[in-house]
């Protein structure tokens, strides 16, 4: 049996994050965050046949008289661009959306990134509701208020931080999503327990299975869980100053590895981002170990909890590490005066590390 969850997300703007089976078809709760007459449903051409009539429905219901419109563009990385972004600042147009309209974001992170940009951007600035469909946004794009678009030139380079009015996450929605997307939000749940919490971590290893096999009740406590964790740090630190980096634990060698294979279109071969993270994260672990931070031991435990939640834990065949070296010089957090890693004191504590010489790096 799964139980309703509520997690609220402090600091300049006040939220809730709802996760619970049911909530896309819950006009009580969404009336409570709807204003004005014009909502602007953003989804998918995978999510939007699936659940964009029930959230249309649900609208209706939870505020009569409102005027309700789709934007649903091809599914994929790929589509998360400048000139999609456009095309839904003219469906608000269209729709004659004024300052008090909702943008209602359905789907996964991509959809999250450039409905809540879009928000942020009309009339600078309205509502945007995160509905999440992924266990990737459900545990991380959706809370946080980061939004934005990739360019040619690399991914997420345009955007605004641009909290939602809510996050309502309906569990359900997780049993069309393909096995292996599920399982590349596991890893962002295991970073959760492994930067911030080691007793999360013995938590997952007691519920792999389950998790592993989509069972709701696991799923709702992990995700749960996980936005507290993401809730805080976000809380504490809105804009990235500070501790918000830790949640970019495995993402150095996580977002070098998905840049040098090119970023997976769907049915890829290469590793989507929460597989790269899960390898990334192993690497970091190690890393700690190398640099005598963590014990040999704690690495290994995170990496056989990955391999459980049916995660890769290794670099693909055929990476070059100059080359994925070369990578993590130009990512964009990135700094002067050598490489910046989240690295591993132990198990649920981790911390900012510069300036980790090239030649460990290479040997992890
Ligand atoms: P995604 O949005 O591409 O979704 C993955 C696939 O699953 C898509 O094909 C989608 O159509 C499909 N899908 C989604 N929900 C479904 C459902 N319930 N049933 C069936 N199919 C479904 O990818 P993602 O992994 O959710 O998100 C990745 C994006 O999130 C990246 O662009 C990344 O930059 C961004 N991101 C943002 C933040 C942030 O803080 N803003 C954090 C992490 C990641
Ligand atoms: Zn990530």
């Amino acid at each position: 049996m799964s139980t309703m969850r509520t997690v609220r997300v402090e600091g300049e703007r006040l939220y809730d994050i709802s996760i619970g089976p049911g909530l896309l078809a819950d006009p009580v709760r969404i009336s409570h965050v709807l204003r004005g007459r014009h909502a602007l449903i953003v989804s998918d051409s995978n999510v939007a046949p699936l659940y964009a009539d029930r959230v249309e429905q649900t609208l209706h219901a939870a505020r009569a008289g409102m005027q309700v419109a789709r934007f649903v563009m091809p599914a994929g990385e790929q589509e998360k661009t400048l000139s999609r972004f456009c095309q839904c600042l003219d469906a608000l147009a269209t729709l004659g959306a004024t300052r008090d309209a909702t943008v209602i974001a359905l789907g996964g992170g991509v959809i999250g990134d450039l409905a809540g940009f879009a928000a942020a951007c009309w009339m600078r600035g309205i509502d945007v509701i995160q509905m999440p469909t992924t266990l990737l946004a459900m545990v991380d794009s959706s809370v946080g208020g980061k939004t934005g678009v990739d360019l040619a030139a690399g991914k997420n380079l345009v955007g605004a931080f641009h909290a939602p009015r809510a996050v309502i996450a309906d569990t359900t929605v997780l049993r069309t999503l393909p096995p292996r997307e599920l399982c590349a939000g596991l890893a962002e749940v295991v970073k959760y327990g492994a930067v911030f919490g080691a007793d999360f971590l013995g938590w997952l290893e007691s519920h792999a299975s389950a998790l592993a096999a989509g069972d709701d009740f696991a799923l709702t406590e992990a995700i749960a869980r996980s936005c507290l964790y993401k809730a805080e740090v976000v809380s504490r630190d809105p804009y990235e100053h500070g501790e918000r980096a830790l949640l970019n634990f495995g993402h150095t060698f996580g977002h070098a590895i998905e840049a040098e294979q090119g970023y997976a279109g769907a049915g890829s071969q290469a590793l989507n981002h929460g597989e790269a993270v899960a390898v990334g994260m192993v690497l970091a672990a190690r890393l700690s170990s190398a640099l005598g931070r963590a014990s040999a031991a704690d690495a290994q435990r995170l990496q056989v909890l990955l391999q459980r939640l049916g995660l890769p834990t290794a670099l693909p065949a055929g990476l070059d590490p100059q080359a994925l070296l070369a990578r993590m010089r130009l990512d964009k957090k990135a700094e002067a005066g050598g490489l910046r890693f989240i690295l591993w004191d132990h198990a649920g504590l981790a911390s900012v590390v510069r300036g980790v010489p090239d030649e460990l790096v290479l040997d992890v």
